[in-house]
């Protein structure tokens, strides 16, 4: 069999090759009748309440600005961080003090002007972490609950040392709450009634920010009759892990429901650590929804310098999650923590990640990119345009 298949890659060999040499010749990027366009991903997440001016005329100018340079380096996926309070201040005066750029609705702008280009938006949405006291997650004015707040162990038990309890941070969303899950949903659709031409949802770090959640009382209440003992006695233990994936789970499950009922085109993704392992202990069960045909894509954040680590974090994600989703390399430009990548590191990862099979990059973060890195990008690994993955979701109706 193999033999009888070399005359034919010969010819495909051949064939290629003066496809190539025409392109060549005309000096021209444009796709031929036939030729395969690459295939890749080729994300920014960006912060668009820090990245675009409160004005509308400057803002808009700095939306049009913004796409245009990133439509050029051939970057195809634009995923912008919109918070809840972003959608609370589209309707409620009070929240559009601390988000002005709902005021002339900076989303709508940047969907429309990114789609001139060919290049898709995805909404970079978390509906667990990255909150605070005056959320509108936790304003019984918008919806919201305080009691949907998580708790930490250090806001319950006082600390050994000090005698102390910390005050409560609310800084996450115990998702265990259904109707808090609900709410969240409803933020969703909310954004996809305004943006009728988003691509997808991008669901950031789908679970708690930090180990020690969560101790709310619904969460106290349901470990004590599921496992017969305190949570307080384990509240980083496996049991704790199991029920912390419970909320994380059915709030994905029900987002790619409503995405299929609205429109099955709609791309659902999540992002997070490159150790599934490491991830599930906060509820992020990324592994498990990949399995099961839920996200078209998980993008794993490989932020570090080191190529070595690089490539064996790489590995491990490509190998745990593929075939069954597409993955995208996280990589970091400028990341929390202080961490930094040069443009020649950027420009490694970036061929590393394709080389190991992934199926795309994002890079991190927009306001970090200068045009140097546009301009080596654009000469470099991101050279000829490419074309999205395909969906990689197989979630069908549900099955009651
Ligand atoms: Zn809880």
């Amino acid at each position: 069999m193999k033999s009888s298949t070399q005359p034919g890659r010969f010819f495909r060999i051949l064939a290629v090759g003066m496809l190539l040499a025409i392109n060549l010749l005309s000096g021209s990027a444009q796709e031929l009748p036939g030729a395969k366009t690459q295939v890749e991903a080729r994300g920014i997440w960006i912060h668009p309440e820090s990245q675009f001016s409160a004005d509308p005329e400057k803002g808009r100018q700095e939306v049009r600005e913004f796409v245009r340079r990133f439509a050029q380096a051939n970057f195809n996926l634009i995923l912008p961080w919109i918070r809840s309070v972003y959608v609370a201040a589209l309707t409620d005066e009070n929240y559009r003090k601390s988000v002005p750029i709902a005021g002339w609705d900076a989303l709508g702008e940047l969907v429309k002007v990114a789609h001139e280009s060919n290049v898709q938006v995805q909404v970079w949405y978390s509906f667990t972490d990255y909150h605070s006291p005056d959320s509108p997650d936790f304003n019984p004015k918008l919806g919201g609950n305080p009691a949907w707040a998580a708790r930490r162990i250090d806001e319950l038990v006082s600390d050994k040392t000090t005698g102390k309890v910390i005050p409560r941070r609310m800084s996450d969303v115990c998702p265990l709450h259904p109707e808090a899950r609900k709410w969240q949903l409803r933020q969703i659709e909310t954004l996809l009634d305004r943006y009728p031409a988003l691509d997808g949802i991008h669901i950031e770090e789908p679970g708690y920010g930090t180990k020690g959640n969560c101790v709310c009382d619904l969460c106290l209440e349901l470990f004590k009759k599921m496992y017969g003992y305190p949570e307080t006695n384990s509240v980083d233990g496996v049991e704790a892990e199991d029920l912390k994936c419970l909320g994380t789970t059915d709030f994905m499950r029900q987002l790619g429901e409503l995405l299929n009922q609205r429109n099955p085109k709609l791309v659902l993704s999540a992002n997070g650590g490159y150790s599934w392992r490491g991830d599930r202990r906060q509820g992020r069960d990324w592994a498990r929804w990949a399995h099961l045909g839920w996200l078209d894509y998980y993008a794993a954040q490989v932020y570090t310098g080191n190529l070595n680590d690089f490539s064996s974090r790489v590995q491990t994600v490509c190998r745990d999650l593929k075939p069954d989703c597409a993955v995208l390399i996280g990589i970091g430009i400028d990341w929390s923590g202080g961490g930094t990548n040069t443009l020649e590191t950027v420009l490694q990862e970036i061929e590393t990640s394709r080389k190991l099979g992934a199926d795309g990059v994002a890079l991190f973060h927009g306001r970090a990119i200068t045009d140097a890195h546009l301009a080596s990008l654009k000469a470099g690994p991101f050279r000829e345009p490419a074309r999205l993955p395909e969906r990689y979701r197989t979630l069908l109706q549900r099955r009651n």
